[in-house]
């Protein structure tokens, strides 16, 4: 193993993947520190949606890219299960259509295709989609991937880069010379560079800290429920459309994976704040269960037989926002990518991109400013 590298990367999530990735097709000599295993904490437990979501005017052109790039990457190498099987949002009552509609033109506006379909069109895509709803967005180029085939390509990538991956290992504190990053202490030993990104998901502000850098970010509880394999019957992603959109309203995500297990959660109105520590994982609640379970049997009342199989909790890195902190941070040589908000694996490569063009001296195709990481401080200053 190697005790000195051109930039060390913590974490092995798909954003730390990403990143270490395209370093080591830049022709860095990248490490890649992991507490546990690569893809083991968040990312793993991802329903891995690649889609704009219809969330973000601002972010839209980094969302668009991020999708081709998935799109493209799945061309170069495709080892994880990437499906491009459109998505839809589906609308329960009239008074989300004016806000969808608004949405669908954005989006146009942006080069994309979506589109209103009533539920008539809605049921030639999803036939088992019977329940009552009003109408339904259709993003046709939405896909989803495998997370840890994903992960795994991504890390196969930076391998083939001269990238190496120190499994099992924690970061326990920066080390800094100078005034200047120099390296990182684990819990196996120093090791070297002179530029270190925290890609950490919900513990980057924990490493931060250690060289004094404050991070606004908390771990958000999320929540996730799978059924036994069943034959093919869910085709696309089959998620909420709510009028006010944003990380207040509600959100459901409902999809069938490669393996034929129906994935799916619910987060309710006011439901999405439950904070807690991303060290210690809590059963799923009852009411999330309750809550999710209605809704998919809402949308597919011929699923009522399905048996539920498994449930899962995660803690997502959330700021106050909602976007991530992503670029440099506190002394010379320190980088940031984490804050995810809850959809971090279509945007990874786009944070990859700001990290690698900030330490390349580029500038990213898309707008990176509305990342910067010290945006409330420099707020709060003003
Ligand atoms: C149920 C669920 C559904 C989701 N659905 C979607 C979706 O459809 N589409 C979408 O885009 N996003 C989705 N997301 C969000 C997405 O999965 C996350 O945004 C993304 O995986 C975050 O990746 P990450 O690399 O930042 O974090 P992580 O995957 O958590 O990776 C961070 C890594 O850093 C390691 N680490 C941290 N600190 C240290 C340290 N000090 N030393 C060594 N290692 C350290 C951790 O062990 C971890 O492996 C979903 C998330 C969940 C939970």
């Amino acid at each position: 193993m190697v005790k000195r590298a051109d930039v060390i990367v913590v974490g092995a999530g798909v954003v730390g993947a990403a990143i270490a990735a395209l370093l080591g097709r830049r022709g860095r000599r990248v490490l890649v520190i992991e507490q546990g295993v690569p893809g083991g904490a968040v990312s793993g437990a991802s329903l891995a949606c690649i889609g704009t979501h219809m969330m973000d005017e601002e972010e839209l052109p980094l969302l668009a890219w991020c999708c081709n790039v998935w799109a493209e990457l799945n061309r170069r190498a495709p080892r994880f299960e990437y499906q491009r099987c459109g998505q839809l949002r589906f609308l329960k009552h009239e008074g989300e259509r004016r806000s969808a509609e608004a949405w669908i033109d954005i989006e146009r506006a942006a080069g994309l295709r979506p589109e209103m379909l009533d539920p008539e069109a809605v049921r030639r895509i999803e036939p088992v989609l019977t329940g009552p709803i009003v109408a339904a967005t259709w993003s046709p180029d939405s896909a989803v991937v495998n997370p840890f085939l994903a992960v795994r390509t991504l890390m196969d990538a930076a391998r083939a880069g001269a990238g190496e991956i120190l499994s099992g290992a924690m970061a326990t504190a920066l080390v800094t010379r100078g005034g200047r990053i120099a390296g990182v202490e684990t819990s196996v030993g120093r090791f070297e560079a002179s530029i270190v990104v925290i890609a950490g998901g919900p513990w980057t502000q924990n490493l931060a800290a250690t060289a004094d850098v404050e991070l606004p970010i908390v771990p958000r509880k999320a929540q996730c429920l799978a059924t036994v394999g069943t034959d093919p019957v869910i085709r696309t992603v089959v998620g909420a459309c709510k009028a006010e959109g944003g990380v207040d309203a509600g959100y459901t995500q409902i999809q069938q994976a490669a393996s034929g297990q129906v994935l799916f959660n619910t987060v309710l109105e006011g439901g999405v704040t439950a904070m807690g520590s991303p060290d210690v994982l809590p059963e799923v609640d009852r009411t999330f269960v309750h809550d999710s379970v209605a809704t998919l049997l809402y949308l597919f009342p011929g699923l009522a037989q399905l048996e539920l199989l498994r449930s899962w909790v995660r803690y997502e890195a959330v700021t106050p926002d909602d976007r991530f902190l992503t670029g440099p941070a506190g002394p010379d040589g320190l980088f940031i990518a984490a804050g995810d908000g809850g959809t971090g694996f279509v945007r990874s490569f786009g944070m990859a991109r700001i990290i690698a063009d900030r330490i390349d001296g580029r500038l990213p195709p898309f707008r990176d400013d509305i990342y910067e990481v010290g945006r409330f401080a420099a707020k709060a200053a003003a």
